[in-house]
Parts: structure tokens; C-alpha cells; sequence
């Protein structure tokens, strides 16, 4: 969408803004910086006689060698500069060489006689066209990745240089259609001031890696590639998702005064997240990180994390279009273990719709997925995939405090077939003599109506619950999460969602177990005077939201927050709730949040 502001100067030439997704806090101003796609993207169909079909596979194989020859050089020079971000470059050099994308471009050369360019294309369509079905935004966006690596291995069929990001020799914003992960880990952070991309979201490989490496980014913008221009001056907003190209002198101004206020504001809380989160009456809140990639533990670290409250666990199984062995996953949970200890690491076992797990199994394909074969439903019905994970986990949990959390649980049956695939799990450990340990927390998600309606029952069978409001929302509202049409509908403070929350809080204290919250709601400011009002034990954020939920939690009062509950719990709507609360915390809120609006 674009919006012309009032010229405040009169520039020469128009300010225009332009609206995308915020995936990663902050503000930069500096010229663009345009990364195209020229000379791969347009790609002509020819047929291959049979006698040069050889010639034809041979060029496409060279191209992969070539770009697999590259990949490794990049893997090595990330593990010493980004660390983490070689394992991503790692599930490229795997889907490479997968039969679903290498395999199948050359059957479809040989098959169908075309020439190499054509079939690839074909067949990356294919494969991005699968990603985008799946309902889980993470993985959605994995189809940018294949898009990518096609893209790369494009250039080297067609002999395109790629452009060399790493070579970059001023500050700059980077405009790009998408950036592969190639393209991202050869960033260096002393040149690349922002991001903006026409695809991808928050959950995006490059909003992923932006909100790693503290980047201002905004996604998703359509068409910014065609608006903006090499050399243009632009304002990246990462808080509201604006992008201002040729800004008035009066709004760089202010977007300055705005950058500087932040960053001393954010060295501030920052350098105080360290602390506990303790309110003025004493109670210590703990503020744990989600995490969906191992590296983001230094992330949860860095801003103060008291561990890791929600460990997402599906990106191994999906990027390399296959099942991650026992001691892949082994290593990849003990590296985060290690790092987190002594402080706890709750790890999520694979919530994954039937869709999904089987990516190259088009058979499989569910008409409503949200509903169907996903998280633990899934899990049981192939224990083979299920055990091996579980055996990783029990092994890693011997290396520090491991938390076990069960997704989209709506039955004690399901609790109880878990804890004998944990008890089988065990025994095979101990039969093969590696070490684990047994003696974990057992946990599940609050994301299923079900759940908070039967949490009595649940409750008798485990350790913990970690509310999942993403998709209680979602289901308790009937708002599909990722349906742009009915997002204005998507509420958490829907007086439906608050008394779902005051019910399972209600029957985590009676029973006597520890209650969380890892879904989004627990990062918004606006949230936490009732989520402190509720008493619950522990809530978990993207990493870059602790220090300010932790500063806000120290000038808040339990006390104060139980009887404010009185009244939310009296409103009727939303916009109610969400009135009251500024009313009576807008202060705060807005001191906490330098670009929040304050109604
Ligand atoms: C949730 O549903 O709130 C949650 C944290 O899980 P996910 O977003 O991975 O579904
Ligand atoms: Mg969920």
C-alpha cells in the first residue's frame, strides 16, 4: 500500500511511504541498495534432441556442483562469522541434492526433452507451490528458500555472476526481491544498515536472520524493488513497517531524534534485562525466549532470558525434505542445552500438520490442515519418527534441565500414549547404554478449546502448561491465523480468549502445577498487566521482547493487577479491554514502547 505524506519542506521530490510487515525492530536511514534478479529471470523453453540430452543433464549437473562448490566455501566462512547461520546453508547443500529437486529436474530433462533451464524452473514451481500450501506460516516461507537456491543454481546454468554481497563497500539498505540465505550470511554488519524485500514475513529466512542480527527490516512490500531506486535515500521504520523513500528534511530529522531516543532507551533496559523481572510487590516473573533455530539461543542470552520457554522443533524435519536422524537432532538440542544451562530449555516436540511431514508425499494432502493430522496426533500415528526425537531429547536432557511440551493435546489418552513411547524410549537407551535421563518435566500446550475446557483432567497427568494463544485464538475465535481477510478479527484480549486464560490459570493453581505462556500474546506490553493480574509463572517471547517486558514487569504490581482483573473481566468487547487498559497503563506502555500509539 503507499501513503503521500504532507510535504513539510516542500522537497523537490515527493516523500512517499510505504507500507510492509515489521520483522525487525528498529530504524535506519541511508541510500538503497537494489539486489536484482536480471538475466534469470526470464527463462525461454526449447526442446533437446535425444542425442544431446546428455550434454543437456551434464550442464545441469555442472551447475549444481558449482553451486555446491560455492555453498561449501560459504559454509565455512559463516561458521567463523554468524555461526548458527551455516546450519541453514547446510539444509540448502541438503535440498541440492534431494531427489524432489535434483533428481526430478533431471527425470524431467530426460522425460520431457526440455532443456535444463525449463525443467528446472518447472520444477521448482512445483516444490515452492507445495511450501506455500502448508498452513504453517514458518514453514510457508520455506518455499523463498527453494525459490533461492533455484535462483543460484540458475545463474550458474545461464553463467550470471552473482551479485557478491559481501563485497559491498558502503552503508547501504539492501532492496530485494527476496534474499536467500546465501545472500544473507555473506552480510557484513558493518555495510548492511536495513532490510526490505517485495516477499517474505516475519517468519522468513531473512526476518529471521534480521531480528538475529538486530537489523531493521521491512518485508513483504509487493513491489519495492520497482519503487525504489539505486542510490535512493530511504527511511527504514521496523517498528511500524514503513519504508520512506526520498524523505523531507523534517522527517529524517525526526526519524533520527526517534533512533537515538530508542537506542539509548534500549541500552537502558538492556543492560537492566540481566535482573530478575520483579514487581514492585515482590514477585519474581520469570521471562523466558522462544526459539526456532539453535543459534537464537545467544539472542535469548544477550537480552536477559531467563531460558527457553517454547523450542519450535519443525525446521530440521522440513528444510532438508526429510527426517532428521537421532543424533542430527541429538546434537542440535545438546548444543542449546549446553548453552542455556542451568537455566531450563523447554523443547516442543514436532507439531507439524500431515501436510507437512510428508512434504514430498502429495498423496497426503489435508483439506483443512489446521484440524487435521498435525502436532501430536501426528506424532502417534508414526511412532518411528515420533521415538526418534523423543530418544534425542532424553538424551540431551542429561546435559542440563530439559522440559518436555506436547502441541495440540485434546485428550489425557494422548498424555498417556506419550509417556509410553517415553518409557519405550528410555528403555532403549539404557539397552544401547547412552546416556540420558528420564526424569524430565512432562508438559503440554493450551492451544486446542478442548484443552482448557478438560484442563482438570490434564492437569492430573502433568507437570505443566504453557498456553499456546496463537492457535486458542484461532480456535476459539474460529479466525484462521494466517487469513489476511479476517486479521482485524484476531484478538487476544477477546473477552472469550481472557476468560479461556482465567479458567486454565484457575485450574493450574487448584492442581497445583506451574502454568506459562509461549504464544505471542505473552511479548505485548499491552498484555502483561493481565497476564500478571492472572498469576502465571512464567511467559515466553521472540528474544528481542524481554528487556522491555522485563522492565515493565518491575514497575507493575501483582496486587494492584488482580483487582484491575475485576474490571477487564466486566467488559464485553475487546476495544473495552483494550480502552481500559490504556487508561489505566498507557504511561507506562508508551514509555516502554517509544513508537507505540498510546490509543
Ligand atoms: C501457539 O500456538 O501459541 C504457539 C506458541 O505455537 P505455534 O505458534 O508454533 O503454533
Ligand atoms: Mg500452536
Amino acid at each position: 500500500m503507499m501513503v503521500n505524506k504532507s510535504n513539510k519542506q516542500e522537497p523537490t521530490i515527493e516523500e512517499i511511504s510505504i507500507t510492509g510487515i515489521a520483522a525487525s525492530p528498529g530504524i535506519c536511514i541511508g541510500k538503497a541498495y537494489l539486489v536484482t534478479t536480471e538475466g534469470v529471470d526470464v527463462v525461454k523453453r526449447y526442446s533437446i534432441e535425444k542425442k544431446h540430452l546428455v550434454e543437456e543433464t551434464n550442464r545441469f549437473k555442472t551447475a549444481i556442483k558449482k553451486t555446491g562448490d560455492e555453498l561449501q566455501s560459504l559454509i565455512k566462512s559463516s561458521k567463523n562469522k554468524f555461526n548458527g547461520h551455516a546450519s541453514i546453508l547446510e539444509t540448502n547443500q541438503a535440498l541440492l541434492k534431494d531427489k524432489l529437486f535434483y533428481g526430478r529436474t533431471l527425470e524431467t530433462i530426460e522425460n520431457e526433452r526440455i532443456n535444463a533451464e525449463w525443467a528446472l524452473k518447472k520444477v521448482t514451481d512445483k516444490l515452492k507451490s507445495m511450501f506455500r500450501e502448508m498452513e504453517d506460516p514458518y514453514l510457508k516461507e520455506r518455499s523463498g528458500e527453494v525459490t533461492q537456491l533455484a535462483m543460484w543454481v540458475m545463474r550458474n546454468l545461464v553463467g550470471v555472476e552473482s551479485i557478491n554481497i559481501g563485497k559491498i563497500d558502503k552503508r547501504v539498505i539492501l532492496i530485494a526481491s527476496e534474499l536467500s540465505p546465501a545472500e544473507t550470511s555473506q552480510i557484513n554488519l558493518e555495510k548492511i544498515k536495513g532490510f526490505i524485500t517485495d516477499r517474505g514475513g516475519v517468519v522468513s529466512h531473512t526476518g529471521i536472520i534480521a531480528r538475529t542480527l538486530e537489523i531493521p527490516a521491512v518485508l513483504g512490500m509487493g513491489n519495492a524493488t520497482k519503487m525504489i531506486q539505486n542510490d535512493d535515500v530511504i527511511v527504514v521504520d521496523g517498528f511500524q513497517g514503513l519504508v520512506i523513500v526520498h524523505p523531507s528534511e523534517q522527517t529524517i530529522i525526526e526519524y533520527e531524534e526517534m533512533n537515538y531516543r530508542y537506542a539509548q532507551f534500549k541500552a537502558d533496559i538492556v543492560r537492566d534485562s540481566m535482573c530478575d523481572a520483579q514487581t514492585t510487590d515482590g514477585v519474581n516473573l520469570k521471562i523466558m525466549g522462544n526459539i526456532e533455530l539453535p543459534e537464537e539461543v545467544v539472542a535469548v542470552n544477550d537480552n536477559g532470558g531467563d531460558g527457553i520457554g517454547l523450542y519450535r522443533t519443525e525446521f530440521q524435519y522440513m528444510s532438508s525434505l526429510g527426517y532428521p536422524t537421532e543424533d542430527e537432532l541429538f546434537d542440535k538440542y545438546k548444543d542449546v542445552v549446553e548453552v542455556m544451562a542451568p537455566k531450563p530449555v523447554t523443547i516442543r516436540t514436532l507439531d507439524i500438520n500431515g501436510d507437512k511431514a510428508v512434504a514430498g508425499n502429495q498423496d497426503n494432502i489435508e483439506t483443512n490442515p489446521a484440524l487435521g493430522l498435525r502436532g501430536i496426533r501426528y506424532c502417534l500415528q508414526r511412532p518411528d519418527i515420533f521415538s526418534n526425537q523423543i530418544r534425542a531429547i532424553l538424551r540431551a536432557a542429561s546435559f542440563g534441565e530439559v522440559r518436555l511440551l506436547l502441541p495440540m493435546i485434546s485428550s489425557c489418552a494422548e498424555i498417556e500414549e506419550t509417556k509410553r513411547v517415553l518409557d519405550q524410549a528410555a528403555s532403549e537407551l539404557e539397552k544401547q547404554g547412552k546416556q540420558y535421563n528420564r526424569d524430565i518435566k512432562i508438559g503440554i500446550m493450551i492451544e486446542v478449546p478442548a484443552a482448557v475446557i478438560m484442563a482438570d483432567a490434564l492437569a492430573d497427568k502433568v507437570d505443566f502448561f504453557s498456553i499456546g494463544t496463537n492457535d486458542l485464538i484461532q480456535y476459539t475465535l474460529a479466525i484462521d491465523r494466517g487469513n489476511r481477510e479476517v486479521a482485524h478479527l484476531y484478538h487476544p484480549l477477546h473477552p472469550a480468549v481472557l476468560r479461556m486464560l482465567k479458567k486454565v490459570t484457575q485450574v493450574a493453581k487448584d492442581k497445583g502445577i506451574e502454568i506459562y505462556m509461549c504464544g505471542e500474546m505473552a511479548g505485548e506490553l499491552i498484555n502483561i498487566p493481565i497476564l500478571l493480574g492472572l498469576e502465571l509463572d512464567e511467559l515466553s517471547m521472540n528474544p528481542q521482547a524481554i528487556p522491555a517486558v522485563k522492565c515493565f514487569v518491575r514497575s507493575l504490581n501483582v496486587g494492584e493487577a488482580k483487582t484491575f482483573l475485576d474490571e477487564v473481566y466486566k467488559q464485553r468487547s475487546a476495544k473495552a479491554v483494550h480502552r481500559l487498559i490504556y487508561e489505566r497503563y498507557g504511561d507506562l506502555i508508551s514509555q516502554m514502547n517509544i513508537t507505540a500509539p498510546v490509543s
